[in-house]
């Protein structure tokens, strides 16, 4: 998906509804991605490996911005207010720029770091999370098992307590326990594992912890495997994998323990009794999988627009046919035109624009521009990233806040 520049115009007062309470954040992150080479390109031959190493940039783009390191730092601190709605723009308009950046974004600090998080001590957070905030390492999480999918509770993997050296044995005991799927396996330097905390041969349930699995030169923690699941059916840009641990061993304090520690002398407690105790891990959580309703949400935007402008396009091509004389081959080049990305992209500001308008202007009247302009701005940036590498100039707009598409023969 590709982004170009775009003219800055003011928002109207109707995309600032659209965009809620955050449409301030929202278009600092367009202004930051439309204005970067990073999200310029458009290459469909790219390796597996150029795809990662792209997303991965622009990840560091997007965490590298004022407002993300403002809004990573607020993630250290206890119940942030608006904090996961925060979160949730932001996640629409990186995944409407690039579904890999914004899903590697998920895994990241939605994932490893709502682990962190809402699981750990304020001290964890700052060993494990801050470091996150300000570039020094990234993070994956490690929940599913070959065997365990849904079935979160029913995960094999093994967290030993070796009381006189005050570490857990991380171990895989079996083909079931690898865990698979995993983002970031590939790139990232630490995991929140979930695995049975195994104290004096009892089990106490699924709990998290954070394990090493490679530094920033990429060599690999002592123990630790991982494979590659190389290409999936899209999504090429995140880096999924199977990691494996054999007999890891990690210091006592990467047990995230707000919901269970295990002291020195390896007493385990809780402040939840048993039964609640991995119902409340998992309700923590909950938030980070909003996520991936609000990913598809952004999809679904650029699916709507792309829709508008098809069917416009055709309804379009019908009335011209109708007005002027084509030879068959005209119409053919015409239509073929106006389907091809190229010409989609072009249009699509315009048709959606308008389409839009046409529908809703009776539901909305921007009395500051005494105009049913509809969220041009939003429109531009959000889904539109469709506009092609060619960087052609939009139709021309009428006075009236109106676009003009009618004459554009290629639009
Ligand atoms: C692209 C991708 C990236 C991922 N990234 C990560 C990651 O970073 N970290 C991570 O930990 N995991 C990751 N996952 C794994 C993901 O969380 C799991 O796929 C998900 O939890 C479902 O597990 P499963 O695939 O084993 O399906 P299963 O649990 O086997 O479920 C298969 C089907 O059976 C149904 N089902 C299961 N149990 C029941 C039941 N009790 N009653 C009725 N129906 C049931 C399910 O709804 C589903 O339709 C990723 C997956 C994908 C595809």
């Amino acid at each position: 998906m590709l982004l170009s520049s775009i003219d800055q115009m003011p928002s109207s007062s109707l995309a600032r509804y659209l965009d809620g309470e955050f449409w301030e954040i929202k278009d600092a992150f367009r202004d930051a991605i439309s204005k970067s080479d990073l999200f310029q390109s458009s290459c469909y031959e790219r390796t597996l490996d150029q795809n990662r190493d792209l997303t991965a940039d622009r990840l560091y783009h997007i965490l590298r911005q004022p407002v993300m390191k403002e809004h990573l730092k607020n993630q250290l601190k206890e119940k942030q207010k608006g904090f996961i709605n925060k979160s949730m723009s932001i996640t629409e308009v990186v995944c409407a720029a690039d579904m890999n950046t914004g899903v590697k974004l998920g895994v990241v600090c939605g994932l490893y770091g709502g682990a962190v998080n809402n699981l750990g001590s304020p001290e964890q957070k700052i060993k494990f999370y801050l470091p996150v905030s300000e570039l020094q390492f990234t993070g994956m999480f490690a929940m599913t098992e070959r065997g365990h999918g849904s079935n979160v509770r029913g995960i094999i993997t093994e967290a030993r307590y070796d009381q006189p050296t005050q570490e857990f044995i991380i171990h895989t005991p079996s083909e079931d326990a690898h865990k698979m799927y995993i983002g970031n396996a590939m790139k990232g330097n630490f995991a929140a594992v979930f695995a049975q905390l195994i104290i004096n041969g009892e089990s106490q349930g699924p709990h998290c912890f954070v394990v090493p699995i490679r530094d920033e030169n990429g060599v690999m923690w002592p123990g630790v495997t991982v494979s590659d699941m190389k290409h999936k059916e899209g999504l090429h840009g995140v880096d999924n994998g199977i990691l494996i641990f054999d007999n890891v061993r990690i210091p006592r304090e990467n047990l995230l323990g707000k919901f269970g520690s295990v002291s020195a002398d390896g007493l385990y407690s809780s402040p939840a009794l048993r039964g609640n105790r991995f119902n409340a891990m998992l309700a923590a959580l909950t938030p980070t999988r909003l996520g991936l309703t609000v990913q598809a949400m952004a999809a679904m935007k650029l699916g709507l627009i792309i829709a508008v402008c098809y069917s416009h396009s055709c309804r379009f091509s019908i009335c011209k046919a109708a007005l002027r004389t084509h030879t068959s081959e005209e119409e053919q080049s015409y239509q073929k035109t106006r389907l091809s990305a190229q010409g989609l992209a072009r249009c699509e500001r315009e048709t959606a624009v308008r389409a839009l308008s046409h529908h809703t202007s009776h539901l909305y009247y921007d009395t500051h521009h005494k105009t049913s302009t509809l969220s041009e701005h939003r429109l531009n940036c959000t889904a539109v990233k469709l506009q092609t590498a060619t960087g052609q100039p939009s139709g021309a707009r009428t006075s009236d806040g109106d676009t003009s598409i009618a004459e554009s023969s290629d639009g």
